[in-house]
């Protein structure tokens, strides 16, 4: 049975909580963004304040074996110094029983990479290239049967378990899913991630409407099955970015040497079709500023998306797209942005990207709820300094989009259930 963080009493217990400190680092360890450290800090203090210790756990980037570049070593200082008490170290997630035995109430282990283990993925390694479909299978099973006891394990260092990883929601790992049947009365969602899944369900489940969607990036491939959804749910869905090209040459337009995939023509058009049935605004770029090579630098002019000559490329949406689409943004009730409209990694280029970051939070003042998520578009708002001007920014890209397809995530089903 699902607990509540709020209701819980921590007194006397340890809580082994799941974060997502994927943190970035720069070559000398430094840690150059340490939002997702901060925002699990509200969590990790309510369970010390209640008289409770924690032995938290993460993973860091994608190690293939034990590496010391991916050691959370190198952020127990930031961790520390964030959550107000001395941290402890254990070098060993496997071999943490006398540390957390150990434990006091208000004091704190964090335990060393869970992906330092196989078990953790559960999935094989160090498979060779031309092994057999049956060794495959072998293989696989192993890791299967080895990783109940990784997590057995990691289940036995505490009494309850609190999965506050919203990034790592969307995979079915050990530390994020199969632990929870451990603590079948026990188990329950830190505070990052009940925000992060009552800002989806404001929108796809409780949106006021007018409902918008604005997707971008670059690729219709990646987010297919999140516009298959949203086509049946929102109002007006406005489909920018490198993926707009795709859409652009559906409807018959000439997309230059723009992003687009030809193989994607007849699902777009499927998703063109469901909006006209379902009387959808679906919005694209009607105006595209083009550039002769993909490149900051390269010239630049402003023409019809539909008649991109050859030899230019799409690189950000022009001035009447963005018209356009802040009419749409101001005058909706609820909207969700995932993705760029432009090459918003190249200064020339993310204009559009900040210009909608901006109507986002005119939005939001003006009473709209507003969820922003994915690495740019994050990015965007936060560069523009609107990080707390929209409704929620949420720390999980590939979650947010699995969330956003209509998915049950794991790390969620399994405290659930
Ligand atoms: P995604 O990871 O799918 O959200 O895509 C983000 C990427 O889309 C960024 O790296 C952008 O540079 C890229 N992108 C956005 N618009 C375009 C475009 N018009 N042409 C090429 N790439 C684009």
């Amino acid at each position: 049975m699902q607990q509540f963080i709020d209701k819980y009493d921590f007194t006397g217990k340890k809580a082994i909580v799941r974060v997502d400190f994927n943190v970035p680092l720069d070559e000398n360890f430094n840690i150059t963004d340490d939002t997702r450290i901060r925002r699990a800090m509200p969590t990790l203090k309510k369970v010390l304040a209640g008289g409770g210790s924690v032995i938290i756990m993460s993973h860091l980037g994608r190690p293939k074996k034990v590496d010391p570049k991916f050691s959370l070593k190198h952020i127990v200082a930031r961790v520390s110094e964030c959550l107000g008490v001395p941290v402890q170290f254990a070098e060993d997630c496997q071999s943490a029983d006398a540390q957390a035995a150990a434990l006091k109430p208000g004091e704190a282990l964090l335990l060393e990479n869970l992906r330092f283990y196989a078990d953790e993925e559960g999935k094989p390694r160090g498979l060779a290239e031309d092994a057999s479909d049956d060794e495959k299978k072998a293989a696989k099973a192993a890791v299967k049967e080895s990783q109940k006891g990784f997590v057995k394990k990691l289940a036995s260092y505490a009494d309850c378990y609190i999965n506050d990883a919203f990034g790592t929601a969307h995979r079915a790992h050990g530390s994020t899913a199969l632990i929870a049947d451990y603590f079948p009365n026990d188990k329950m969602f830190g505070y990052l991630m009940e925000g992060e899944i009552e800002a989806i369900e404001n929108v796809l489940k409780n949106g006021r409407h007018p409902i918008t969607a604005i997707i971008g990036g670059s690729k219709v491939s990646s987010k297919l099955a999140v516009l298959e959804n949203l086509v049946n749910k929102v109002d007006n869905l406005i489909i920018g970015g490198g993926m707009g090209y795709t859409f652009i040459k559906a409807e018959g337009g000439k997309v230059g040497n723009s992003l687009h995939e030809d193989e994607l023509i007849p699902q777009a058009k499927e998703i063109m079709r469901i909006a006209k049935e379902r009387g959808v605004n679906l919005s694209l770029s009607v105006q595209t500023r083009v550039a002769n090579d993909f490149s900051n630098d390269a010239e630049v002019k402003v023409v019809p998306s539909h008649d991109i000559p050859d030899g230019w490329e799409g690189m950000d949406a022009g001035a009447d797209s963005l018209e356009n689409w802040k009419k749409i943004i101001l005058s909706s009730k609820t909207i969700l942005w995932n993705g760029p409209v432009g090459v918003f990694e190249m200064p020339n280029f993310a204009k559009g990207t900040l210009q909608i970051a901006e109507d986002l939070a005119e939005a939001t003042r003006n009473g709209a709820y507003t969820l922003v998520g994915g690495g740019d578009s994050v990015a965007a708002v936060t560069q523009m300094g609107y990080a707390d001007k929209v409704s929620y920014v949420s720390t999980g890209g590939g979650a947010m989009l699995e969330a956003i397809e209509g998915k049950e995530l794991p790390g969620i089903a399994a405290v659930r259930k």
